[in-house]
């Protein structure tokens, strides 16, 4: 008898987008095969998971008939690439989004094996065959896992300085210039080793769209020759560029691209978090962004969230983007049929979050335990019920509706990247957190670790202390992460190589 082992599976959606049969398929697995849940996530992809041994194969399957897959949602290759889901100027937006899905089939491995495992290829090959080269990847792939977004000034949501690559798109006149792209982001870390720090993306220069998958390209292969094979805590691409230097990166990419990057354009982020509710863009269609605490779709008492979302699918004509704060956009309603969908948001209670505290609407917590195999400490399932006593604080001091972002992970690699949380927490042990002040409210600057290894009791003697004062010496539009490092709480962390610096 083999024991019944149990399996996580990530799906591949560039840019959080799935269909509405896709979505009536992922909840039908979910209750089929997997727990009856469905775990957005960070990435903006679908998680599942209590998928047993035997029936993995089978989903496989079923996914691939609606054109969705798992290649390169794991491993040490380029992974979901994000893009950011707020469709106001709907053509440029469309026309980003198309080249987040260009930038992940470009960088997908282009190995038979997930078709020849999964979906009854040809048989399986024991040694590598000559018509198997990766031609980015080659032999070895890369030394660790690659991350990519695409972030829509004034909107930070994706997130961009956390990852390898970031792109900015830069649009003028309802044109799409081209990116600005930053290079060396990554969040993960140990802890107890100081070598190893949550980093943001450093500003290198801009391409052109034409330019965009030749420099995306060069820049894994560059991690992919001098990534550090060694030490695996070590190998994310951040530590490549810190080692060797950012001027030495830019020589390098310069060398395999053949030209010189243009100087980086102006642009502005104001946020990093989602904006909820309905919004109307240029050609006449909807869009509804639902609060989905922690990203997690399932029926609750009192609160059939993925019973609506699965009637909503059933006569929705547009699609569904998961954000990258976990939440989800019932995206492209057709004006005839924005009623339709109006009832059902009314008739199964589904919320763009605003009888929450701002605070619950800009929190992110990682999946942790129970499914989580490196978790060290409760996060989606805990943070709601801190989040309800920090709400008894910001109630008392008229904060309520006061935007600060709060992300818990349940270990330090970062999952909820709260490391540029303005309040972080990441886990250490059972019910003990790192507690981190100080991010940029639009992710342009991480955080510093405030108090280690502490409890729910003290989080809150902390944050009793900290909350009444900002209510009552914060400068006008100064965000919560700016004051506590104006008031002295921790000092700015300037660069990730400071970061576990006091
Ligand atoms: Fe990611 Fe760690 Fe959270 Fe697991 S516990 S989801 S690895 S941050």
């Amino acid at each position: 008898l083999e024991p019944s082992y149990q399996f996580m599976i990530r799906v591949r959606t560039p840019g959080g987008a799935a269909t509405s049969e896709q979505w009536l398929m992922m909840d039908r697995m979910a209750h089929q095969y997997g727990n009856g849940t469905l775990k957005l996530t960070t990435r903006q992809a679908f998680q599942l998971h209590g998928i047993l041994k035997w029936n993995v194969k089978s989903y496989m399957q079923e996914m691939n008939r609606v054109l969705l897959d798992s290649l390169a949602a794991c491993g040490d290759v380029n992974r979901n690439v994000m893009c950011n889901v707020i469709p106001a100027h709907s053509k440029v937006h469309q026309e980003v989004y198309d080249w987040s899905v260009k930038v992940s089939e470009h960088l997908l491995p282009k190995t038979q094996a997930y078709h020849e495992i999964w979906l009854d290829g040809e048989k399986v090959h024991t040694t590598p065959q000559v018509d198997e080269t990766e031609p980015i990847y080659g032999e070895l792939y890369l030394p660790r896992k690659f991350k990519i977004g695409i972030a829509i000034p004034p909107s930070n949501d994706t997130d961009i300085y956390s990852q390898d690559i970031g792109l900015i798109a830069i649009i003028e006149n309802e044109q799409l210039l081209g990116f600005n792209l930053t290079v060396g982001g990554g969040m993960g870390m140990t802890h107890g080793d100081d070598e190893t720090y949550p980093q943001l993306g450093r500003l290198i220069g801009f391409v052109t769209p034409d330019q965009l998958l030749l420099t995306v390209e060069k820049i894994v292969t560059i991690q992919r020759d001098y990534g550090n094979r060694i030490e695996r805590k070590n190998a994310r691409f951040k530590y490549t560029i810190d080692h060797n230097g950012l001027d030495w990166f830019e020589k390098e990419l310069e060398q395999r691209i053949g030209f010189k990057l243009e100087e980086a354009k102006k642009f502005h982020f104001e946020h990093n978090g989602d904006r909820y509710g309905w919004l109307e863009d240029e050609k006449g269609n909807w869009h509804f962004t639902l609060f989905i605490q922690n990203g997690r779709v399932k029926d609750f008492d009192n609160y059939p969230l993925m019973t609506g979302l699965r009637e909503i699918a059933k006569v929705h004509s547009g699609n569904f983007l998961m954000t990258p704060n976990q939440n989800l956009v019932i995206a492209n309603i057709e004006a005839s049929n924005k009623v339709v969908i109006e009832q059902l948001i009314e008739k199964y209670h589904l919320t763009d979050g605003k009888m929450y505290s701002a605070l619950r609407r800009n929190s992110i917590a990682c999946v942790s335990m129970p499914t989580c195999g490196l978790a060290m400490a409760e996060a989606e399932r805990y943070l709601p019920s801190l989040i309800t006593k920090i709400e008894e604080i910001l109630d008392r001091v008229g904060l309520r509706d006061e935007a600060i972002n709060i992300r818990m992970s349940g270990c330090p690699n970062g999952c909820s990247r709260a490391a540029i949380g303005e309040i972080g927490f990441i886990g250490k042990g059972p019910g003990k957190y790192n507690m981190y002040l100080g991010a940029a409210f639009n992710g342009e600057r991480l955080n510093k670790i405030f108090k280690e290894n502490i409890n729910e009791e003290q989080i809150l003697e902390q944050l009793n202390i900290i909350i009444p004062h900002y209510a009552k010496e914060r400068l006008e539009e100064e965000h919560f992460g700016d004051f506590t490092i104006r008031a002295g709480y921790v000092k700015a962390t300037t660069d990730g190589v400071n970061f576990h610096e006091k």
